[in-house]
């Protein structure tokens, strides 16, 4: 049996929590595979440098080398303090070598490297720490192990067949050794060798990439609340965990904004039928959420609500569109050109309404205004949308669902800017303004799910 149990920032964010994780690993029972985000905070900070434009590389990694630094030295003896010392310079050397080079910065994906720095520092610390455990084990960078990706800058996919062939070829032998590879979540490696990152909160994905590469009997997320809940804790105080979801729920969920996921977890792990339980390294006894195939209803109205924010509503007005299909492809291939993601679209007789990201409109307006001389009447921009997901039993099959939805929503005094119901299944979807998000996801919540 073999188990990808994949740690998230806070669970190698400290001393305390690199004990727990290494405690889990330990007490595992299966051929254990190993993927670790970055220590929480190192990701935003080398994010917010590159970002602020004011880089100053020896500042940068000096704080970094400290940090983890400091971690070791309170989890490792000596001898291996020192081993240790000696790697993580090496990494830290590159890092700064990569920030002081002018050349590197030109790169298409600099930001890509230099956001996925973290991991390769968390990676070793663990490794380290179980080998001071007295349990061997590993550490390998995403090109060592053989994550292959492809795509653009910070928008990577894996390239699941490439990873199939070499990631098992890399990682299996270390297994047959008895020891416990442990893999930089996050980014994997992309065109010309660069390291190629899968977005924000990525490593989730890469546990998944890893467990369908390696035929692993079951992904573990382990993060920091009890499992896949109700709703995020950090908005609804009531949220309660989950235990059984199938993977079409966890998707739809992850994909409008669950935060616990990354939205592309599920896809690799549900092609292999593979289970994905999300568990709590603070409370490990927790029993936590199962995700996979089959779930028996339980016939709730709602049993989980997620907000995507900072999405705008672009509406398109051209005379009788509805009659002028090709405009309508036109207009949809301008988005794709755009690279921009489209979480929601409607249409009436003249209108075509379009949820994208806020960050996107500038680009996606840009796009758009090369139809011109298309007969476009008007472009309108409406920004500060949020979309909220309702995920349910059949919820869609149900006589009077998005009645009594929507009766909650003019209970919580939001108004309805988009609908987008019978594209899934299992979720009912509509845009609201965004200061009314909160109280809306509360509403529903109390009303359907329990305070
Ligand atoms: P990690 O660093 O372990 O990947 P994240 O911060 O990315 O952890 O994800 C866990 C966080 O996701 C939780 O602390 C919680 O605030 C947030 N979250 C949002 N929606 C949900 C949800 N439906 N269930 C559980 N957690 C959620
Ligand atoms: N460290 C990366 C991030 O903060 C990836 C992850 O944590 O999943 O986005
Ligand atoms: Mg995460």
């Amino acid at each position: 049996m073999i188990t990808v149990m994949k740690f998230g920032g806070t669970s190698v964010g400290s001393v305390e929590a690199l004990k727990r994780s290494a405690e889990i690993i330990i007490r595992s029972k299966h051929s254990t595979v190993v993927v670790v985000s970055a220590m929480s905070g190192v990701t935003n900070y080398l994010i917010g440098h590159l970002d602020s434009g004011e880089l100053n590389a020896s500042e940068t990694v000096d704080m970094l080398r400290k940090k983890h630094l400091d971690v070791a030295s309170q989890l490792l003896g000596e001898e291996l303090f020192a081993s240790y010392q000696e790697e993580l310079d090496r990494r830290m050397d590159n890092l700064e070598y990569l920030l002081r080079d002018p050349e590197s910065h030109k790169d298409p994906y600099f930001r890509d490297d230099i956001s996925s720095q973290g991991e390769r520092f968390s990676s070793l610390t663990l490794s380290y720490y179980l080998r001071e455990l007295g349990q061997d084990s590993v550490a390998l960078t995403s090109e060592e192990a053989g994550i292959h990706a492809t795509g653009m800058p910070g928008l990577g996919s894996a390239e699941l067949s490439l990873t199939s062939r070499d990631l098992p070829y890399n990682v299996r032998p270390l297994l047959d050794e008895g020891k416990i590879p442990i893999i930089t979540g996050f980014y994997g490696r992309g065109p010309e060798g660069k390291p190629l990152t899968f977005g924000r909160g990525g490593s989730d994905y890469s546990g998944a990439v890893v467990a369908h590469a390696i035929d692993a009997d079951c992904l573990e997320i382990w993060t920091d609340v009890n499992g896949f809940m109700s709703s995020d804790p950090r908005i609804v105080s009531g949220a309660r965990t989950i235990e059984e979801m199938n993977y079409s729920e966890a998707a739809e969920l992850a994909y409008f904004g669950a935060k616990v996921l990354h939205p592309r977890t599920i896809e690799p792990v549900r092609r292999k039928h593979i289970p994905l339980r999300v568990k709590n390294t603070f409370n490990p006894d927790d029993f936590g959420t199962i995700i996979h195939h089959l779930r028996a209803p339980r016939g709730e109205l709602l049993r989980s609500v997620a907000m995507k924010s900072d999405l705008s509503i672009i509406t398109v007005n051209s005379a009788e569109i509805a009659y002028r299909p090709r405009m309508v492809a036109r207009i949809i291939d301008k988005i794709a050109d755009a690279g921009v993601i489209l979480y929601a679209i409607s249409t009436s007789l003249s209108t075509i309404a379009l949820l994208i990201h806020n960050l996107d409109v500038k680009e996606t307006l840009r796009h758009l205004n090369t139809l011109e001389g298309e007969e476009i009447d008007r472009i309108d921009v409406k920004s500060n949308m949020c979309l909220i997901c309702a995920v349910g039993d059949n919820l869609l099959a149900r006589c009077g669902a998005s009645a009594e939805i929507f009766g909650a929503v003019r209970e919580a005094g939001a108004n309805v800017e988009l609908i987008s119901e019978g594209a899934s299944d299992v979720s009912l979807n509509f845009v609201v303004p965004m200061d009314h998000a909160t109280s809306v996801i509360r509403q529903l919540h109390e009303k359907y799910i329990g305070v």
